[in-house]
């Protein structure tokens, strides 16, 4: 788990507001104002309250394009917009009040990739203090590679910190695990073949195979299979070989199949909004956090380290998939240019990022004879290598801080 140093404490009473962001509201502060100003190369967004506060802010690139301002403490008072919403200008198109989470936070949807200029905090002069944010326009690139949730206040990594031991894990050279998933298999064939060759299942084994054998032939990964023969693994069973392993990364390997013979392509799935939300509300009834330890920390904890969790996640799967699709297209036509959004339950663990890769249409003449030769095959999963082999920098390359809440206390 990565997350990103951009907590920006601003204000005399931060510490004291931190606590009262988690939970007391002794020390609310109101949110009195939101103004917009579009400017040629930039928009602003001034949130004003009647005291000073602090905020994080920070940008999400999944579902969609977020600047999220987190307000420990803060209590909606915007006279005239009493439902939380309005519109936006420039490069906010929209904006909300969220009060539900840990720390309130106004979420605003924004026009596309955008990264944050500046911030700062203005004392009053007639009205309130003014929290001031200015976005620019950002490559794609930039934005997925500045995304994600912040670290978060002092008092939450400390509360944090006492329920799961949080280790630094930087300079620590480890191989990345990667846990290659065979889509199907026993007496579920996935999709038949129409072109002679084998059925999906069988197809998906084979590439499979393939895959493990250059990855291990880079010296650089490790690789767990959910399956190495053709039998039946239930999907709920193949995310817990993958929890089990504690992958780094969780590939699933399938063939498609459409009514219409001309469909082809290869496509990258990553888990939608809408499969959060289904993770989240099965987590909570079952009490089934996807975290190593979670029976022995109180559910508002374990809800808070899924929240990073799962943004980060989100994240990792999503940049995973381009540098996967930007790869497989010296191979193979893609069916979708960027990665698409399914609800796929080997995608649902919060642990892991996940990526479901189509490698084509067994219902496709063109496509079913590439995915029946073991030359394309190859061609095809060395494309994934380089992908994974771009994204886990090697030893010594890697960037930043990591941190990953363990329970063993000791870097594997
Ligand atoms: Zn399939």
């Amino acid at each position: 788990m990565v997350i990103k140093s951009l907590a920006r404490i601003v204000g005399i009473l931060g510490s004291a507001i931190a606590v009262a962001g988690l939970g007391a509201s002794a020390f609310a502060t109101d949110v009195t104002a939101v103004r917009f100003g579009a400017h040629d190369t930039f928009s602003r967004v001034v949130i004003e309250a009647d005291s000073p506060i602090e905020f994080d802010a920070f940008v999400l690139a999944e579902p969609n394009p977020r600047l999220v301002v987190s307000l420990p403490g803060a209590q909606w008072r915007v006279s005239g917009l009493d439902n939380g919403q309005g519109l936006g200008h420039g490069l906010f198109e929209d904006f909300r009040f969220d009060p539900s989470g840990l720390h309130p936070r106004l979420v605003f949807n924004l026009d596309g990739p955008s990264r944050i200029n500046q911030e700062m905090v203005l004392d009053p002069t007639d009205g309130g203090y003014r929290m001031v944010i200015d976005i620019n326009p950002s490559t794609q690139a930039d934005f997925i590679e500045a995304a994600g949730f912040p670290e978060r206040s002092q008092t939450l990594t400390q509360l944090l910190a006492e329920h799961a031991q949080i280790d630094a894990l930087a300079g620590v050279c480890e191989s990345p695990r990667i846990v290659v998933d065979a889509g199907h298999g026993g007496r579920d064939p996935g999709a038949l073949t129409r072109f002679g060759g084998g059925h999906e299942a069988d197809v998906n084994l084979a590439a499979a195979r393939v895959l493990r054998e250059l990855l291990e032939a880079t010296g650089r990964f490790e690789v767990v299979m959910t399956r190495e023969s053709d039998v039946f693994i239930d999907l709920e069973d193949r995310v817990r070989i993958a929890r089990a392993a504690e992958a780094d990364m969780f590939v699933s390997l399938h063939s498609d199949a459409a009514g219409s013979s001309s469909a082809r392509g290869a496509a990258a799935y990553v888990l939608s909004s809408s499969g959060v939300n289904r993770s989240r509300t099965r987590a909570r009834r079952e009490g089934d956090w996807f975290l190593p330890d979670a029976a022995n920390r109180p559910d508002e904890v374990n809800e808070i380290l899924f929240d990073i969790s799962m943004g980060d996640k989100l994240n990792r799967s999503y940049q995973f998939a381009t540098e996967l699709l930007s790869e497989a297209r010296s191979v193979t036509p893609l069916l979708r240019e960027r990665p698409e959004h399914r609800g796929f339950l080997v995608l649902l663990d919060a642990q892991f990022p996940a990526v479901l890769f189509e490698m084509g249409f067994l219902s496709n003449e063109q496509d079913s004879r590439n995915l029946n030769s073991d030359a394309h095959r190859r061609r095809l999963m060395a494309s994934i290598v380089n992908a994974l082999e771009d994204h886990f920098p090697s030893c010594g390359q890697s960037p930043g801080v990591q941190f990953a809440a363990r329970t063993d206390g000791a870097a594997r």
